[in-house]
């Protein structure tokens, strides 16, 4: 007695099309039942036919399902906003997370709860969003101010995060025209060709924040800084602003905070000032929307650019930027 060969055909063709009910089917049970009905000494011979005909239906079931998982191409260079489904991350089962990814995580928090989204930026991007989009005429010395790397192409190593700006404003006019601000915030790594020093470093991050809407002003800008820094301090700080020039904002300010560490009084982190330069600020400059395809005659905005690693050097009293890069797991055993 052996299988019916039609059957076993019609069996092996189900499982090769990746029909998983065929293990469960009335027909492959209908052979296990028939060698009950076998003399005793053909019932071996049979039973073995059976399990080898079942091995086959698994095998071409796991075959079937290996091809069906088509894997996904991932430009592993690409930023997230551009590999649409990424797997979720594993969690992490030794090691721990950089202080730098750490403190970025809070800032992403705060912003996410005053409605602002989070962008990444490129590791390398091109003239146009470095430079031309952001209002720098070309052969502007301000572009001299951004001493970065570029490459034999013309491509960028973004020397800020303000790269980003004119993609959030195309991405988000549409929402703008339908009455939603846009709000948005890049924390990311920017890169300069600097000499290196405590306080210099040629690789770090940078927090860029825009707030596009109707009526926007000055006030909407030091309010929002003021109140993210008193997050993130854990502290009601105080600012002041000072004119200062950037091609992209009109007017610019240099933004200090009162120093959270003295309360004014002066201590060593402020150089017995009281107050803390932090950041550079502005409203948009017209130009700038206009490129990103926003009227200006309608809508007002501020950015701000600020360096994340000081920001964590002033919170946690670090005194050289370098060891965020360093490796050093005696520093990195302090954030663990
Ligand atoms: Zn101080």
């Amino acid at each position: 007695m052996s299988i019916d060969k039609k059957l076993a055909d019609a069996l092996l063709a189900r499982a090769e099309k990746g029909d998983s009910t065929v293990l469960r089917s009335v027909e492959l049970k209908s052979l296990f039942d028939q060698i009950k009905t076998l003399p005793p000494e053909e019932r071996g011979a049979f039973g073995k036919e059976i399990n080898a005909l079942r091995q086959k239906l698994e095998h071409l079931l796991s075959q079937h399902q290996l091809k069906s998982e088509k894997l996904e191409a991932i430009d592993v260079t690409a930023p997230m906003d551009v590999n649409s489904s990424l797997p979720e991350l594993l969690p992490a089962t030794e090691g721990s997370v950089h202080p730098t990814m750490k403190e970025i995580a809070k800032i992403n928090d705060i912003f996410s709860r005053m409605g602002f989204e989070v962008w990444e930026s490129r590791s390398i991007d091109d003239d146009y969003h470095m430079f031309t989009s952001l209002n720098f005429p070309e052969d502007h010395p301000a572009r001299d101010d951004y001493d970065t790397f570029i490459t034999e192409e013309g491509l960028i190593a973004p020397a800020h995060t303000s790269t980003m700006q004119n993609r959030i404003y195309k991405a988000r006019k549409k929402d703008l025209e339908a009455g939603k601000p846009i709000a948005a915030i890049v924390t990311d790594r920017v890169f300069r060709n600097e000499d290196l020093d405590a306080r210099h470093e040629h690789t770090f991050h940078q927090l860029e924040g825009v707030y596009v809407s109707k009526d926007v002003n000055v006030g909407n800008l030091i309010a929002t800084l003021e109140e993210f820094l008193s997050s993130y301090f854990g502290k009601k700080v105080e600012s002041r602003v000072n004119p200062f020039y950037f091609p992209f904002t009109e007017p610019s300010f240099e933004f200090s905070l009162s120093c959270p560490f003295c309360d004014k009084k002066g201590c060593s982190v402020c150089s017995q000032t009281g107050w803390i330069e932090l950041l550079g600020c502005g409203m948009i400059h017209p130009n700038v929307l206009k490129e990103g395809g926003i009227d200006p005659d309608v809508y007002s905005g501020f950015a701000w650019g600020l360096g994340i690693e000081r920001l964590i050097m002033m919170k946690y009293g670090i005194e050289d930027v370098r060891h965020f890069q360093s490796a050093k797991l005696d520093f990195l055993r302090q954030f663990a």
